[in-house]
């Protein structure tokens, strides 16, 4: 590493808050899916930022959008709207297939996004009449960010505990276990009942973890039944991942053809191709009305050049069919990493893979094998990412060509051997 790079991480470590650990490298240019280093290595993206990239570095699309709309106006606050504002609404209700007077709020972050949604459930409990409506349900491994409330909803311990206490009433079941939720969504012992049940389609930071076939539907028609309010946590899974505007219209995600519609979902990573923003989509009138003038807000949201940012994505999703290229270049991609011995699991939801590696003879690395695979990698110029001890989290660009994936796939072997 050059005395430019290696400076730069040591001044990081003097100048930053150190949340992140220390970072692996400094990049300095991106293009499609490469990135360089400060010493002008390249890399191979399958990570996108954490699935955030989704068409690629500096795509032509987003660098004209933003460019533009920077030089023309760039924020107004929310004293005031744009027509790049009103029209990523409209477009994201049109790809949600939401019904008449559905609405979206914009933020700048998924937790943002998961903070809206966690005073919507509030909301909705507090118009019940019994004034017993305040549990929230969430799922064991869940994450849904890192602010306060977003925190109460992440179930990891570890993130949890050093800031206690979280606001309350939230309570974690086992995911993808029916029975468990529709005991939870019953009335409990003091006599109170469920706001809301809000979960990922798929879980992502957990290492990419999909539910049984009927289970997101049967988590539908269970929270109707008990009157409360089903969210999804789309923040990962949105905007094309899977193959599909979103997770709940992905048979692979629900198992089923039919998507399944919740009362709200939340976006952010994807949807603004690298530009900060997240979203609130309120599905229907009887939830977006649930949030009145003066009960929430931002100085950011949603502002001229983040919206600006997130139609160059939907526009170019639509004008490169990145799709059906998702979907084919997934399966394709899942196919080839399950027919590796080093592979013991795939779990492929359009891009987005977690790969369970088979356990190696001899001693693992520090820390586990995946972990060492992201290093190794880093070394053979691929951007990799760990979830846990034997797993890898795949999230490239969607604009990802083939011959990056192949490559990746012949590479892995070698990977897990130099881990
Ligand atoms: C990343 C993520 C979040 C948090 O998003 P930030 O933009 O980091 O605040 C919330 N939910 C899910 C499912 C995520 O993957």
């Amino acid at each position: 590493m050059s005395t430019t790079q290696s400076q730069l991480l040591q001044r990081y470590g003097a100048s930053l808050t150190g949340v992140f650990g220390p970072p692996s490298r400094v990049l300095v240019r991106g293009e499609g899916s490469r990135v360089w280093d400060a010493d002008g290595k390249e890399y191979t993206d399958l990570l996108a930022g954490i699935a955030v990239n989704s068409l690629g570095h500096a795509h032509p699309a987003i660098v004209r959008a933003v460019t533009e709309q920077v030089g023309t106006l760039g924020h107004v606050s929310n004293l005031f709207t744009s027509e790049p504002q009103v029209r990523l609404a409209e477009e994201l209700l049109a790809a949600a297939g939401a019904p008449e007077g559905s609405t979206v709020f914009f933020a700048n972050s998924g937790t943002e996004a998961n903070e809206a949604a966690f005073k919507l459930a509030r909301r909705h409990g507090g118009e019940d009449p019994s004034g017993r409506r305040t549990r929230v349900i969430a799922l064991e491994r869940a994450f849904h960010g890192r602010t306060m409330g977003a925190l109460a909803l992440t179930h990891k311990q570890a993130y949890r505990a050093p800031f206690e206490p979280l606001p309350g009433g939230v309570e974690h079941v086992p995911g993808g276990d029916l029975p468990a939720l529709r005991a939870a969504l019953a009335p409990d012992a003091d006599g109170a009942t469920v706001a809301a049940v809000l979960l990922e389609p798929v879980q992502g930071e957990a290492g990419v973890h999909g539910w049984p076939a009927g289970y997101l539907s049967g988590v539908r028609e269970a929270t109707r039944e008990a009157g409360a309010l089903m969210i999804l946590d789309e923040v990962q899974s949105g905007m094309g991942r899977t193959g599909a505007w979103f997770g709940f219209q992905s048979p692979e995600v629900t198992g089923s053809d039919v998507p399944v519609l919740p009362d709200a979902f939340t976006l952010a990573k994807g949807l603004g191709g690298g530009v900060p923003i997240g979203a609130l989509v309120c599905v229907g009138e009887r939830a977006s009305g649930l949030l009145t003038a003066g009960q929430h807000g931002t100085t950011f949201g949603g502002n001229p050049l983040a919206t600006a940012a997130g139609l160059a994505v939907v526009e170019t999703i639509r004008a490169e069919g990145l799709l059906e290229r998702v979907r084919a270049e997934g399966v394709r991609l899942a196919a080839r990493l399950s027919a590796l011995p080093e592979v013991s699991a795939v779990r492929a939801y359009g891009l987005w893979i977690g790969v369970d590696l088979a356990e190696r003879a001899g001693a693992d690395p520090e820390g586990g094998l995946a972990p060492g695979v992201v290093r190794a990698g880093l070394d053979a110029g691929w951007i990799l990412n760990a979830t846990g001890p034997a797993t890898l989290r795949l999230a490239p660009p969607l604009t990802i060509g083939r011959a990056d994936l192949d490559r990746f796939t012949d590479s892995l072997p070698a990977l897990v051997a130099a881990a």
